[in-house]
């Protein structure tokens, strides 16, 4: 007899930290689940999403490979929301559905504790609340995302503030979060530490 297994879902603004705890709950045994290497690998050339762009923007929005052409893309959604909902309404299901086929197949190799790793999962909270029992956010000030992005990326302060003007604001984050890991003022021993505080509650 199997138990119904967890899915959480992790996210944090960029710099928060996010990754760190989803490779600390993978070393506990967790599957994790990324949605953003999904995304990108429909988009590829001979990716699931590329015939549903094909036919619905032509081959303008492709590289000759026949990969989404992001450039082509980010210029198209930035000038025409109508464009950006399209492109949506095709990736996100494609997303969901993959990442439900790699929760399948987690659990068939006997995974109790499915971490969804979603970046931008406040903003599309209403589609990603029923595909999740818990939502977990990591969390810390905004300035300290600033510096540690800086450290990580080299990308300056403005470039920096300009992705995170695009996320959702830490206060949304938190209205949606059922756990919060505060990974602020503590070195990664310490955030490890507070990971594995939290494992025996996630069914590792
Ligand atoms: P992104 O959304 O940009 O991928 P993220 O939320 O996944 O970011 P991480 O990549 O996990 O964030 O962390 C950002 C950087 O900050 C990494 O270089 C990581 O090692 C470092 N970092 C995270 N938490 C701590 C901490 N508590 N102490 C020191 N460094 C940390």
């Amino acid at each position: 007899m199997t138990h119904k297994p967890l899915r959480l879902g992790l996210t944090g603004g960029i710099g928060s930290g996010k990754s760190t705890v989803a490779g600390f709950l993978a070393d506990a045994g967790a599957a994790i689940l990324d949605a953003d290497a999904v995304s990108r690998s429909l988009t590829q050339a001979g990716g699931r999403a590329i015939p549903a762009v094909l036919a619905t923007f032509g081959e303008t929005l492709l590289t000759p490979e026949g990969a989404l052409n992001r450039d082509a893309m980010r210029n198209l959604v930035f000038s025409n929301p109508d464009s950006k909902r399209q492109l949506e309404s095709i990736i996100h299901p494609l997303v969901s559905l993959v990442l439900q086929e790699q929760a399948q197949m987690a659990v068939q190799q006997g995974k109790t504790c499915l971490v969804f790793d979603v970046p931008l999962l406040v903003e599309g909270i209403e589609r990603w609340r029923p595909q999740l029992d818990k939502i977990c956010v990591v969390d810390c000030l905004p300035e300290t995302q600033i510096q540690r992005v800086m450290a990580r990326n080299q990308l300056s302060r403005p470039e920096i503030e300009r992705i995170m003007a695009q996320q959702a604001t830490r206060q949304q984050r938190l209205a949606c979060a059922d756990l919060v890991i505060l990974n602020e003022g503590i070195d990664l021993a310490q955030l490890q530490h507070k990971v594995r505080e939290m494992w025996a509650s996630f069914g590792l």
